[in-house]
């Protein structure tokens, strides 16, 4: 047993796919994902949501988008 369970794995996933952990961090769970399945379709879900909101964020943010940002941020600075 790598010492590595289901929980820690999902714990540390989103920062393993971003390239957050340090190399020593990720072994064990890289481990993990190669002997479960589960986990390993966790880890495909998060990659396409990694990648459509990486892909979003390049794109230009449409108008409406911008507007509503901008008008929550406003109201953050209105209720401060
Ligand atoms: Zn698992």
């Amino acid at each position: 047993m790598s010492g590595c369970d289901c929980a820690h794995a999902r714990a540390n996933l989103e920062e393993l796919i971003r390239g957050e952990l340090r190399e020593i961090d990720c072994e064990p769970i890289r481990e993990h994902l190669a002997n479960c399945p589960e986990c390993r379709d966790e880890q495909q879900v998060f990659e396409k949501l990694t990648v459509a909101v990486r892909r979003a964020c390049d794109e230009a943010a449409p108008q409406s988008l911008r507007d509503a940002v901008l008008s929550s941020l406003h109201q953050l600075h209105a209720e401060g």
